[in-house]
């Protein structure tokens, strides 16, 4: 697997300062691989491996996480981003009905899709209707009467026995019908070819000009891999769409086409369908498919809880050593430092009675201010620093001036420290995470 090839690849990092240009890009080969492993089109590919070369160069060699997990987390994170970050909601009308126009090749799953976006907007409380477009093929309307039953909502259909209708004709009376009876969506499924084709392309652009689609999805098979990019760039030149619909996500496909559809047409993917019953659909995670993509799930849980474990070790480290009572001013300023970036310490104060107003003191603290704690604390001596005791007037007259702050400043600071310290030992008295028995409490 990926990670597995990514370890062996990295093995040797561990310790240096930053990802070197040799380990970066023997990581790309190895995501490129994975990448087109997972049916990804090439230029998709080569653009991606740019971006994350890009942000490799600059990343410190993180402590909570060995060098390959490091790079995974880089690429994990790039991926998600380029799907789409958070998902994006269903484009609704201001004034009903909001109509959703679906396009896409014969069999890439729309009329299934119709059924189950209508039972999906049920649920939500809407009223929506299903329109059949597709007049092509034999059954397809009846195929989209049998999705509605289903899901139990309506379909408006031309009326049998009259010929082949005209599509365009069938969706602008839909339209009226919906105001009518007072649905609030209406879900038009059109015809679709075995390949692209310029008369298909004309009938679903003129059934779009007549119902002025909220949002246009394109349906597309994730089977279908690297042609995932000339489909997509064939309707985003022959009809438009809004939105893309991933199908058929319950087989084998790793989902290549997701990144690649995304990427070349820079339309969001809002749903994924994985299963032919119409409860086998949901809103599109792009965690879910990154991961899918790559490979490794297990891998990335395995970095969450590295990383969660190392913020909760150098927590209970700090408070340990706060608690024994051997704090000292360099001790404070770490802490400060530390309780900005990190969560756990700041959670536990909070979560610790009459610890409240420490937990103020340190949320209030803002960067310029740091800025300005930590200029103080080098301006000492390391005897000072180890024995605040001895910063008399003059010590703290020199500190001042050194440091370019007023001398209330400094008192402030020596004040706070103070404050903390027994605060911290209290604490630690309380609830016995002191480690030493120094605690007073
Ligand atoms: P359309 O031609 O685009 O309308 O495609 P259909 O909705 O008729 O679907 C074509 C075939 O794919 C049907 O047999 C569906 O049951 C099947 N299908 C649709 N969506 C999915 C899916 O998400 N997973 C699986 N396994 N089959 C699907
Ligand atoms: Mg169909």
């Amino acid at each position: 697997t990926l990670s597995d090839r990514l370890t062996s690849v990295l093995q040797n990092l561990r310790g240096k300062g930053k990802l070197s240009d040799a380990d970066i890009d023997a990581t790309a080969r190895e995501i490129r691989i994975a990448l087109l492993e997972a049916d990804v089109a090439l230029p998709v590919v080569r653009q991606f491996i740019a971006q994350i070369k890009e942000r490799a160069k600059g990343a410190e060699v993180s402590e909570a996480l060995n060098p390959a997990q490091q790079v995974i987390k880089i690429v994990n994170e790039e991926l998600v981003g380029i799907l789409g970050g958070e998902t994006r909601r269903l484009n609704l009308a201001k004034n009903p009905p909001t109509v959703i126009m679906l396009a896409g090749l014969q069999g890439a799953g729309k009329t299934t899709l119709a059924g189950k976006l209508a039972l999906w907007l049920k649920k939500q409380g809407h009223a929506p209707l299903l329109v059949a477009c597709d007049l092509q093929r034999p059954n397809a309307v009846q195929q989209l009467q049998v999705v509605g039953e289903r899901a139990g909502v309506g379909t408006f259909a031309p009326e049998p026995g009259n010929g082949v209708g005209d599509p365009v004709d069938v969706a602008r009376r839909a339209i009226e019908e919906a105001g009518r009876a007072q649905h609030d969506v209406v879900v038009v499924d059109t015809a679709g070819r075995l390949g692209v084709d310029e008369e298909l392309m004309r009938q679903a652009a003129d059934i779009r000009d007549a119902v002025s689609p909220d949002e246009t999805l394109f349906v597309v098979d994730a089977m279908i891999g690297q042609d995932a990019v000339s489909t997509a760039e064939a309707f985003r030149d022959g009809v438009g769409f809004t939105g893309v619909v991933l199908t058929k996500l319950d087989g084998d496909a790793r989902g290549g086409a997701a990144l690649s559809v995304r990427e070349v047409t820079g339309q969001p993917i809002l749903f994924a369908s994985n299963g032919e019953k119409l409860e086998d659909f949901d809103t599109f995670h792009p965690d879910r498919m990154a991961s899918r993509i790559l490979g490794m799930g297990d891998m990335l849980t395995l970095i969450e809880q590295a990383e969660e474990a190392f913020d909760q070790d150098q927590a209970e480290k700090a408070a340990a050593k706060l608690g024994s009572g051997e704090m000292t001013l360099e001790d404070f300023l770490e802490q400060m430092l530390a309780v900005r970036k990190m969560g756990p310490i700041g959670n536990l104060l909070g979560m610790l009675p009459g610890a409240g107003q420490m937990k103020d003191q340190l949320s209030q603290v803002d960067d310029s201010h740091l800025d300005r704690l930590q200029a103080i604390i080098r301006g000492m001596t390391p005897a000072e620093r180890d024995n605040p005791k001895i910063i008399n007037a003059s010590r703290r007259q020199r500190i001042a001036k050194g440091s370019g702050v007023a001398v209330r400043e400094v008192n402030d600071l020596v004040n706070r420290f103070y404050d903390a310290k027994k605060m911290m030992q209290q604490m630690a008295g309380r609830f016995g995470f002191g480690g030493g028995g120094a605690a007073g409490g």
